[in-house]
């Protein structure tokens, strides 16, 4: 009997601008939505910037308002200093609940591809090991360290009694400085993670270490978007797992059962469903009945 062997194509490189744009169409999509986000944290804090006599966004990312209305929290944050003092402010409680509700909706990882900003840099330091040709991981890391870093961090915050981690976050750092002005912590963040990714491990920050990260994995684990999975139409080319930022989600045998790339390690930034030349994965909402379905 013939087998039925399908065909592995792989997409041209982009040769029109329409081409590109369609290329890149979730690239730009999120380097939108980061721009957006700080240009409305530092319009609101240098500029003053109000809409009906309300200040648009005011605080930091790890607490702030809309409008001077809606609360917003970092539930990592808030959950160190809950360990840490046993008690949370109602407003934190609240703003933490519409945050956990918004990245239950999207994937808990969609923050780290599509709001934080060291995500510019971490993907920049890859696009230079790329352009570069460094190929070397100097250190081994396992994607699961940032597990135990996310562990550390909550431990550290009960010992210290203060949030642990946020004293010390380089993309708090950095976003602290980038909206409210200096240099040195903005520095020493950029190019500490900088110089990890590039020249000690690739993915380094984002992919191994961010206890952050590890924080929205979890809870990407019952998110409801995610990359659907057509395995009658998927002919194994191995182009996703070549852009994917977190390789170790990609796993086709899994995928092919429940229909999706279901790890909550998915920071949903769109690479594999713009290079997949069969057009086998798309974004979808997968039922909440089906969200303990995970890799
Ligand atoms: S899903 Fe991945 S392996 Fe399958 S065709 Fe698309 S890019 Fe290739
Ligand atoms: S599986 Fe796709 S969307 Fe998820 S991290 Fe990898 S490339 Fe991005």
């Amino acid at each position: 009997m013939m087998e039925n062997k399908k065909v592995i194509r792989h997409l041209d490189a982009p040769r029109t601008f329409g081409e590109w744009l369609h290329r890149y169409r979730f690239t730009i999509a999120r380097r939108f939505v980061q721009f957006c986000i700080l240009l409305a944290f530092i319009g609101t804090f240098r500029f003053g910037w109000k809409v009906l006599g309300h200040p648009i966004l005011a605080g930091d990312l790890s607490s702030s308002r809309i409008f001077d209305t809606v609360p917003l929290a970092d539930p990592f944050a808030a959950l160190q200093r809950l360990v840490a003092q046993y008690w949370l402010s109602p407003e934190s409680m609240i703003g933490a609940g519409i945050i956990l509700a918004v990245y239950w909706v999207v994937s808990g990882r969609s923050f780290c591809s599509w709001v934080c900003p060291m995500n510019l840099v971490t993907d920049f330091a890859f696009w230079c090991r790329k352009k570069l040709g460094i190929n070397t991981n100097v250190l081994s890391l396992s994607s699961g360290t940032r597990y135990v870093l996310l562990a550390i961090a909550l431990i550290l915050s009960i010992v210290t009694g203060t949030a642990a981690f946020e004293a010390i976050s380089p993309q708090g750092i950095l976003w602290r400085e980038i909206v409210y002005g200096g240099f040195l912590g903005l520095l020493s963040a950029v190019f500490g993670i900088f110089a990890l990714d590039l020249a000690v491990t690739k993915r380094g920050w984002c992919g191994h270490l961010c206890p952050l990260g590890a924080f929205w994995a979890l809870w990407g684990k019952i998110g409801l978007t995610k990359v659907k999975f057509d395995n009658d139409t998927c002919t194994r080319c191995g182009d996703c797992i070549k852009v994917c930022p977190e390789p170790q989600v990609i796993n086709f045998k899994k995928a092919a059962e429940v229909g999706m790339y279901a790890s909550g390690e998915c920071t949903n930034c769109g690479k594999c469903v713009s290079i997949c030349p069969e057009n086998s994965l798309n974004f979808g909402i997968r039922p909440i009945k089906d969200s303990k379905k995970t890799q």
